[in-house]
Order: structure tokens, then C-alpha cells, then sequence
């Protein structure tokens, strides 16, 4: 759909990069959501970010509305996470022993989080890969549960029906990942109690853990239904298994925990990342302290990082929660409902069937008539309308995820300016997005 997009913006020196990039790294880009595969052109290379705003090659600023997928609700290079990052690399950028910042994050996540224990590591895929490891551990069982369009890292047991890069490529899972580990994936539709509970009926001796995302963000924003989410735990409970939260993407962004501050479940692991690295390596997962007693070296189950708890990493995380008190909240509701109703009454100006979905101050834009509760109806999109949209927005400098599949990021940056500038952009777009 790229190449007919209505609004070309040249990006000359965005694209001598991506030509040097392409050479020497698999499709230019380091994680595949970078590229602009499904909307067509050279991906924008950054320079900088400042608050609300990112930078480009070519000296273009753009609005953001990507936030580094997640990690910056306090915009880019904000003075107090900068500040951090700066004292904490002075002192050294990595000792390879325990710091005090650890314990100061994990204390910090521990405060807001159910949680009772705490192991760092460097990314969402780690933390989901080894609560998956702990839990059938624990449990003695082998088969996982996740559901179709959730995606919880690239973890091989994971990448069956994922959302996020998987979803914008249209892939049906990964090659490379063998037929065994995808054996112990049970796959079930997102919101749909009665195949949770046929699947427990048929593998429950068997299944170790539910695995979902506290509220599904990576197929478009989709939220779990009204006690869907208790429910799972019911079910998990009922069978002798572990439910596994994550909250990877919602975490300390809707709320000052996560989706648990909207929607408390019993769960029994919870996976974190994105804000709590405040835009540097840093993830987490926890859980009851008789159930993390067993990860090494308190207990048998083996996880491990040279990285993991950096120091510089935690100082960046730390400043980040410590700046997100309860008017952080606030202006990240607010922002989320302004830019949401911005988007949704421009687009209806234009006659562009479209459903905002939201979960919290997270949301995303499907550009469909149907009603979005799993990932079949999310699949339901005109991903070409969505295309032509994303890049009239590119071209008046406003910078969106570069694919339907993925949820709007707001930050607390977002002034007044951003805001008018996103609002003149929006109508000519949804222009765009009718044509
Ligand atoms: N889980 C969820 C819900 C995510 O959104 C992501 C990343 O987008 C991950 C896990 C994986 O995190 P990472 O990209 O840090 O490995």
C-alpha cells in the first residue's frame, strides 16, 4: 500500500541511512515494527527527542505519539531521567556485583505492584520467557495458554499467533521455532471464556500457566472483557495452574501500577518492562516470595544477565516511576482522551469507518466498522486506509506507530503546541485515509 500513499514526503537523508542500514543489518532495522513495511517508505532515522517531540536525519520534527513504544511517558530526554542517567553513568556503567539501585528499583515496583519479590532482567522477552520457566517449574507442567494477537516478547513458546511485529507482517508464527515447543502453546481467542474453559477441561493436569497481557495492546488496543481477566484466575486456580500478568506494556502507564490499579485480579507472576526502564534496558518480573524463592540462587530454577539490574539502567527507571505521581496520571488520561477524541471525530468528519479502543489511557485507532474483541475482529481493519493516514500525518509531522496493529502512546509532553499541531494535522489525514 506504501508506494500510492497520497502525502510522499521526501526523507533524503532518512533514506541514504536506511540504504546503510539495509546492508549491513537484516532489513535495516534492529526490531521489525522500526521499519515501515506495512505502510510503505524509508523509516524516519532520529536524531533527537525533546519533550513531546522526536527529531529526524533531515531535521523534521515530529509530534510523537510512539513514546519508544512505551517506555517514555514523560516525553524524551526529560531533565530528571537525564540527570539520573548522567550521575549513574559517572560512577561506572556496570559492576557485575548487587548496587543499592536495584533494591531501590525493586522497592519502588514491589510499592506499586502486587508483587512481593522482584527479579530485574533486560527486556519484556526475558521477563516473559523466564515467569514462563518459573511457573512450569513450579507447576511441573509443560503446555502454556496465550491468546491469539497478545504478544509477550519474541520467546519461541510465544510466537504462535503473536501480535505486534508478527501481526503487522501478517505471519502466522516464526520458522525456527520447532513443532515440540510450539506443541505446548495452547492458542485461544482473546476474550473468550468458554475456550479457556474447554481447554482446561481437555489439557488440565497439563497446563503450567495462563499467559495474557494484563489488557491486550499488541494487535490494537483491546480490552479484556468485564471480569475476564478474574476469571482466567478462577480457571488457572481451579486447575492447579499459575496465571502469568503481563504487564509489560501497561505497566506504571495506566495507572501507578499498571492494569492492576483498574482491574485487581489474583494472579500469580507479573511481567513488567517499558516505563519502569524509563527508556534504558531494564525489565522485571515478581510475584509471591515463596514462588520466586525458587529462581536461583535461593532455589533451583536457573535465570541469569550480565546486564540485568544495571546501574544506570535502574536510575533511569527509578527517576522515571518517581516522576509519575497521580498528576502524571492525570495528564496522561487527559492527553489520551484529547488526542483519541481528536482522532475519532476527525476521521467521522471524513466519513472513515473506524473504533476507538481503549484500555485506560492506552488506546489504538481500528480503521473498521466491526466491534474489536479479539484479534479475528482486529484483522477486520482496512489497513490501507490506515497507511494513507499514517503518512499525512508523517508529512505535517506527526509521528504514529507505523502500523494498525499498534496501540498510540501518549506522554505527559504533550503540551499545548503538540496538541494544536496534532489537531490541524488529523483532518487532512483522515482525508487521506478516505480516498
Ligand atoms: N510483553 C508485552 C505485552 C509487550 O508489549 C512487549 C513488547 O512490546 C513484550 C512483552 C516484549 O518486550 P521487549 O520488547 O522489551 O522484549
Amino acid at each position: 500500500p506504501g508506494s500510492a500513499t497520497p502525502y510522499p514526503v521526501e526523507a533524503p537523508a532518512s533514506t541514504a541511512l536506511f540504504d546503510r542500514a539495509q546492508a549491513l543489518t537484516p532489513g535495516g532495522v534492529n526490531s521489525p515494527v522500526r521499519a515501515f513495511q506495512s505502510v510503505g517508505g524509508a523509516p524516519r532515522f532520529m536524531v533527537r527527542g525533546e519533550g513531546p517531540y522526536l527529531v529526524d536525519a533531515d531535521g523534521r520534527r515530529y509530534v510523537d505519539l510512539v513514546g519508544s513504544w512505551g517506555p517514555l511517558i514523560h516525553g524524551h530526554a526529560h531533565p530528571a531521567v537525564v540527570d539520573a542517567v548522567q550521575t549513574a553513568a559517572a560512577a561506572g556503567t556496570s559492576f557485575g556485583t548487587p548496587t543499592e539501585a536495584e533494591i531501590e528499583l525493586a522497592a519502588e515496583i514491589v510499592e506499586r505492584t502486587p508483587v512481593s519479590q522482584v527479579r530485574l532482567v533486560n527486556s519484556g522477552t526475558e521477563a516473559t520467557m523466564s515467569a514462563i520457566r518459573l511457573a512450569r517449574a513450579a507447576t511441573g507442567r509443560s503446555k502454556v495458554v496465550k491468546f491469539a494477537g497478545c504478544y509477550h516478547g519474541h520467546v519461541d513458546a510465544l510466537l504462535a499467533a503473536a501480535g505486534s511485529g508478527v501481526a503487522t507482517l501478517s505471519l502466522p508464527g516464526s520458522p525456527g521455532v520447532t513443532d515440540a515447543t510450539t506443541a505446548e502453546t495452547i492458542v485461544l481467542p482473546y476474550n473468550d471464556l468458554a475456550a479457556v474453559t474447554a481447554a482446561f477441561a481437555e489439557h488440565g493436569t497439563e497446563i503450567a500457566a495462563v499467559i495474557t497481557e494484563a489488557a491486550a495492546g499488541n494487535m490494537g488496543v483491546v480490552p479484556p472483557r468485564d471480569g475476564f481477566n478474574t476469571e482466567l484466575a478462577r480457571l488457572a486456580h481451579a486447575h492447579g495452574a499459575l496465571l502469568i500478568l503481563d504487564e509489560v506494556m501497561t505497566g506504571f502507564r495506566v495507572s501507578r501500577s499498571g492494569w492492576h490499579g483498574l482491574d485487581p485480579v489474583d494472579g500469580d507472576l507479573w511481567t513488567f518492562g517499558k516505563v519502569m526502564g524509563g527508556g534504558l534496558p531494564a525489565a522485571g518480573f515478581g510475584g509471591r516470595a515463596e514462588l520466586m524463592a525458587q529462581l536461583a540462587p535461593a532455589g533451583p530454577v536457573y535465570q541469569a544477565g550480565t546486564l540485568s539490574g544495571n546501574p544506570v539502567a535502574c536510575a533511569a527507571g527509578l527517576a522515571s516511576l518517581r516522576l509519575a505521581d497521580a498528576d502524571a496520571y492525570r495528564r496522561l488520561d487527559e492527553a489520551a482522551t484529547t488526542v483519541s477524541k481528536l482522532a475519532s471525530a476527525a476521521l467521522a468528519g471524513a466519513g472513515v469507518p473506524h473504533r476507538v479502543s481503549a484500555a485506560g489511557n492506552l488506546f489504538s485507532i481500528f480503521f473498521t466498522e466491526t466491534e474489536v474483541r479479539d484479534y479475528d475482529t482486529a484483522r477486520t481493519q482496512d489497513t490501507a486506509a490506515f497507511a494513507g493516514f499514517f503518512h499525512a500525518m508523517l508529512g505535517q509531522g506527526i509521528y504514529l506507530p507505523p502500523s494498525a496493529y499498534e496501540a498510540w502512546f501518549v506522554s505527559t509532553a504533550l503540551d499545548d503546541d503538540a496538541l494544536e499541531q496534532l489537531a490541524g494535522a488529523l483532518p487532512v489525514a483522515a482525508q487521506a485515509a478516505a480516498r
